[in-house]
């Protein structure tokens, strides 16, 4: 199905490419009915880095199609809908950064408005419980609590999950707002793994599970992720909070509208629920085949899927053994979540915060204020979970996911018997379309194979958030698409 009738005919019309047929050297795709549609620039992927690309080449007068696979355009970034959820929390990308200069611009010029964040896995002070180690901790207990695992005080007193920041900070070589010296092969030393730089430090295997390994925001464990890629998120983070623009938060009624009016200002046609399954390429020419067995065949493509997506696609002449390995190999943050509605103020009943991050399938179960006009209402609860806890809930029914998440939260605080609804269900890991919340690097990764992702392969161009070298998230998207289209934009001249 394609975005819609109008575009579709729209398309058609400018094109003339119905009375085209196939074979002729022209550039095509077969419709429904066999005709040939063709178009110079394919793009696979309607997230941000699909978009930005699309919307570049179109103000350079480049005309392109977008291909995705599912029936909605943004990607990772995703609204629940405010029927399905109160408040409409986002599932996928949170936190605009008031320095994401080509995200900020582009919902300026879409006419989105930005408003402030939409805290969801950091509550504000005093709404926090740790529910760890079968136990109900209030922050000022932690200290002090007899299986509080970390050896240093400063650490013994922090949120188990800042302590590794504060390792990152203190241990960072990089130089201070240089956004790209984690590719600097001078830096390559650090390429290895987190514990590798907390054992050195004395923190025990207990602490680096509970601190880094449980419910944590990026990755698995402290042994598989690299801490050369903490150092880039510090220095982005730094870099972020320097900007000092004044702008930066959350897009009014959903970050998702912003990637929908991206969608909207590009004038050429985006094909949904049309997922790719291989892309060949001959001397002057693409082929793109869909799940579907439809062709669609283009001057130069720009793949922008996750590299766990596009293990999925076949490609043919194949990629340089490296690159490939590099798309089979890198990591995706796994990430599920359950929401909830409130049919009772749970945390009334028992006195303690309504938020808290727990070391169980319920993760960071964490209360949402999400109406502006009610700021302190709770709109909805959310079990947000990720490391090997999300890979587990992510392999079982929604039906089995919600009875675990709701079961191991009543066990650890008998206030919740009864007061939620789960309401609705989502996981980023094993989704075919995506695989996790966002890559993150192995252990000597980035060494090996950062470098490898961009690199055009004849007239495949690559984007996606993984491929970008100054931002990250959202605004790495976008500066990967920019950059896939600018390299296409040469080559078409
Ligand atoms: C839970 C979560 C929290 C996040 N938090 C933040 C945050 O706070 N701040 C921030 O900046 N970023 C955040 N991010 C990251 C941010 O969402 C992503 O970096 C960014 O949106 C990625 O855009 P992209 O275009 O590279 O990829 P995607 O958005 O994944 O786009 C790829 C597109 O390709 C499509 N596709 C996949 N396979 C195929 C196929 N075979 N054929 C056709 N189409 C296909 C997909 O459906 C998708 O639409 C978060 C992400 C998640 C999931």
């Amino acid at each position: 199905m394609i975005k819609n009738s109008i575009k579709r005919r729209t398309f058609i019309k400018k094109t003339g490419l119905l009375s085209i047929p196939l074979g002729l050297g022209l550039y095509g795709c077969q419709d429904n009915k066999g005709s040939a549609i063709e178009t110079d620039i394919a793009i696979i992927g309607s997230g941000l880095s699909g978009l930005n690309a699309a919307l570049t080449l179109q103000a350079f007068g480049y005309k392109s199609t977008i291909i995705e696979a599912t029936d909605r355009i943004g990607g990772r970034v995703y609204t629940a809908k405010e029927e399905d959820v109160p408040g409409h929390p986002e599932l996928g990308a949170n936190g605009i950064g008031g320095g994401y200069g080509r995200l900020l611009s582009a919902a300026t010029k879409y006419g989105i408005e930005i408003g402030p964040m939409r805290p969801r896995t950091e509550p504000r002070k005093g709404e926090l419980l740790y529910a760890i180690y079968d136990d109900l901790i209030l922050p000022d207990q932690w200290k002090t609590h007899p299986k509080n695992p970390f050896h240093l005080d400063w650490a013994k007193g922090m949120s188990p999950t800042s302590v590794p920041w504060k390792v990152y900070a203190d241990t960072n070589p990089l130089p201070e707002n240089d956004l790209t010296a984690w590719r600097d092969p001078k830096f390559a030393e650090w390429d290895r793994s987190i514990a590798s730089v907390m054992k050195e430090q004395g923190f025990t295997e207990e602490a680096m599970k509970l601190s880094v390994g449980t419910n944590s925001s990026y990755g698995i464990s402290a042994d598989d992720m690299s801490v050369l890629n903490f150092y880039q998120i510090l220095n982005f983070i730094s870099q972020q909070s320097a900007a000092k623009t004044g702008r930066g938060g959350a897009a009014i009624g959903g970050n998702q509208r912003i990637p929908e009016a991206m969608g909207n200002a590009y004038t050429g046609d985006i094909r949904q629920n049309s997922p790719v399954k291989s892309i060949s390429a001959a001397k002057d020419s693409v082929t793109i085949t869909l799940d579907n067995d439809k062709v669609v065949k283009a001057k130069y493509v720009i793949i922008t899927l996750p590299a766990y997506a596009l293990r999925r696609v076949k490609i043919d002449p194949p990629l340089p053994a490296l690159q490939q390995e590099g798309i089979d190999e890198l990591g995706y943050t796994p990430n599920a979540q359950v929401h909830f509605t409130v049919k009772k103020n749970y945390w009334e009943e028992d006195g303690l915060p309504p938020s808290m991050w727990s070391d169980k399938l319920c993760g960071r179960f964490m209360a949402l204020k999400n109406d502006v006009d009610n700021p302190e209402k709770v709109t909805s609860i959310v079990a947000y979970v990720n490391t090997n806890e999300a890979l587990k809930l992510s392999k079982m029914s929604e039906k089995d996911a919600k009875a675990i998440v709701m079961k191991e939260a009543e066990e650890i605080r008998p206030s919740l018997k009864g007061a939620l609804e789960p309401v609705y269900y989502w996981k980023w890991s094993n989704n075919p379309y995506a695989g996790g919340a966002y890559a993150y690097w192995k252990p000597g990764q980035i060494t090996k194979y950062a470098d490898q992702f961009a690199n055009p392969h004849g007239r495949i161009h690559f984007a996606g958030e993984h491929t970008a070298v100054y931002f990250r998230g959202m605004e790495g998207a976008m500066e990967s698409g920019e950059r896939a289209a600018s390299e296409v934009m040469k080559l078409v001249g």
